[in-house]
């Protein structure tokens, strides 16, 4: 049987950190969605719309990777499409607090066999996060490496 599973986040925008993750999980599971987060309630610099070409774009060589968005309570998006795994990527022992938390409660909405699976950060990317991402380009900072070329050039436009 496939193993299909979930990688979500809000990719606003897409980095090298959720890049490294993205890579790692294609290679262990059969199938791997990635569940861009749709919340009208929280401002963006990249539109949903947006969001879900960049991923596209900086994953089309990956086979067993697609692109999908949902909104609402993630379990619920979890059952109704039959993830066997949902993947998180844990990069500093302050992920850990939020990440055991969520990783519990979700046991209990979760249908009985998901499972959440951490990977942990490569090092060089440890320090990364989209906000941190959004922070340094707004202020002029470098950010070349630390985000997919594609996604770079969408900034910069
Ligand atoms: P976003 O930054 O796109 O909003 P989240 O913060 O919700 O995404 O993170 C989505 C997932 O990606 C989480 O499991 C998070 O721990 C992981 N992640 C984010 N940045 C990194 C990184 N630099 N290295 C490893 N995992 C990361």
């Amino acid at each position: 049987m496939k193993t299909k599973a979930l990688y979500s986040g809000s990719f606003d925008p897409l980095t090298m950190g959720h890049m490294n993750i993205i890579c790692r999980a294609a290679k262990l599971y059969d199938e791997l969605t990635i569940g861009v987060i749709s919340n009208p309630a929280k401002e963006a610099m990249f539109s949903l719309e947006e969001r879900e070409d960049m991923l596209k774009a900086a994953l089309k060589d990956l086979k067993n990777v697609k692109v999908d968005h949902f909104s609402g309570l993630l379990a619920d998006y979890v059952n109704r499409k039959g993830f066997d795994v949902v993947v998180r990527g844990l990069r500093a022992t302050t992920d850990f607090e939020y990440e055991i938390q969520m990783a519990q409660m979700n046991a209990r909405l979760f249908n009985e066999s998901v499972e959440t699976v951490f990977l942990m950060t490569d090092p060089q990317y440890s320090f990364l996060s989209s906000s941190m991402i959004k922070e340094v380009y707004s202020l002029g900072g470098c950010i070349d490496g630390l985000v997919p070329d594609e996604i770079l050039k969408r900034m910069v436009r």
